[in-house]
């Protein structure tokens, strides 16, 4: 007979639903619960590539394809070059996550694999129940990455960027990329009066990701983008090259309060679950911390509803957006003015929201004083 109750189910086998079916592989505590993971792909793509800093190694160290201790910020008239230390700039292809983590998670007996698409998310009484192309399966502790767009688009409280971009890797016949260098911004292109930059992860000195990244509000037609990178290299010298592969994406950046939905048995997870940092659209670490925090959690066997992730940098996010949205001509001046005025440790720091409030304080202090009245503004309209 099938099986229709476990004890866990993940919704979506993407970044945040395999990780957190790793962790609780991973954890002897969980191996006496059954656990079905759903998931309407085959994952096995280099769908994406995830990028991250950190300071200290980790169990993903195997899979990561590049890592760089050094880095170049670029604005019209400001070239910054640093190193990262103590932290490094790590990258991922998901295809290694996935092909990994799979087989990984196929050895345990406890864990199930679905493939189906998820129709319905309800939650009953004291369980929740998915309904599937394959038929209906109830938990009382359900996590969903399936995320749900049409959620912020009506809604106006709080802004909704996206971080999208096209990204190319190339290899070009002369070696013009410098390995061991990141280029993590370059506003020194036209703006069109939003934020717009380009962003460049060298391989080796022939090969590199080259993406054409902006912080806006609508998207851009593929071609733009493609024009936005083509543009960038003509200007910096590169026009013999093959494009090996191509990436798309468009991460939102907002702090609209998923966990609102949130149940006693239903827990958003990933993108979905808002652990995407709202200034920045960087998920990945995020993901990873929050679940690291997640599973002492349900040893505990609270209500899901009751994990939380908010904190003060979330309100500082929230002010950030409504300054980048209101001023999305000026982000690039922005971010110029923070790498200007702080070491690149201390952004990523903040970033992480490990800055005290000292730092903090510094941080806002490196804006000029009309950016100082755009967030006095945002912070007197939030409060009042
Ligand atoms: C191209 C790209 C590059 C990125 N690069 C970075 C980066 O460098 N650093 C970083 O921090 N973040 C990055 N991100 C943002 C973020 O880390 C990723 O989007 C990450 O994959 C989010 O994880 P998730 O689990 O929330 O969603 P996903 O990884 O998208 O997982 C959701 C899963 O749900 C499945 N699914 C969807 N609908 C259904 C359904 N109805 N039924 C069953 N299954 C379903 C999907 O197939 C998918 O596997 C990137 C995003 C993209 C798109």
């Amino acid at each position: 007979m099938k099986r229709n109750y476990f004890d866990f189910i993940i919704c979506g086998g993407g970044a945040s639903g395999i990780l957190l079916l790793k962790a609780l592989q991973e954890d002897a505590y969980f191996s006496q619960y059954s656990i079905l993971l759903i998931e309407k792909e085959v994952k096995n793509s280099n769908d994406r590539t995830w990028c991250f800093w950190e300071a200290s190694s980790s169990d993903f160290e195997p899979l990561l394809s590049k890592t760089w201790d050094h880095a170049q910020f670029c604005s019209k008239g400001i070239h910054l070059e640093f190193t990262l230390a103590p932290f490094q700039y790590k990258m991922l292809r998901s295809a290694g996550v996935y092909k990994t983590f799979y087989k990984q998670a196929q050895q345990a007996k406890n864990i199930t694999f679905l493939q189906a698409e998820v129709q319905d998310v309800q939650t009953l009484d004291d369980f929740t129940e998915i309904v599937t192309s394959e038929g209906k399966f109830q938990s009382k502790r359900v996590f969903n990455s399936l995320f749900n767009p049409k959620l912020l688009w009506n809604q106006k409280k709080y802004p909704v960027l996206q971080q999208h971009f096209v990204g190319w890797f190339i290899k070009t016949s002369q070696p013009v990329f410098d390995p061991d260098k990141i280029l993590f911004m370059d506003f020194d292109i036209p703006q069109e009066k939003e934020t717009r930059f380009l962003y460049v992860l060298p391989q080796d000195p022939y090969t590199a990701l080259v993406e054409y990244t902006l912080f806006s509000e609508q998207l851009l037609e593929f071609k733009d983008y493609e024009k936005g990178i083509r543009s960038y290299l003509k200007t910096k010298g590169i026009t013999d090259y093959v494009i090996e592969e191509k990436e798309q994406g468009n991460i939102p950046m907002t702090c609209f309060p998923f966990e609102q939905f949130n149940t006693s048995s239903l827990l958003h997870i990933g993108t979905a679950g808002g652990w995407t940092k709202a200034s920045t659209g960087f998920t990945f670490m995020n993901t990873r911390r929050n679940i690291k925090r997640l599973l002492p959690f349900l040893k505990k066997e609270k209500p899901l509803s009751s994990f939380t992730v908010k904190n003060r940098f979330r309100f500082y996010d929230l002010l950030f957006l409504d300054v980048l949205t209101r001023h999305n001509a000026h982000g690039s001046e922005l971010f110029s003015r923070m790498f200007e005025k702080n070491h690149p440790v201390r952004i990523f720091r903040f970033l992480d929201e490990k800055t005290n409030f000292w730092e903090e304080l510094k941080i806002l202090a490196s804006f000029t004083f009309n950016q100082k009245i755009w967030f006095l503004r945002a912070l007197y309209q939030r409060l009042f």
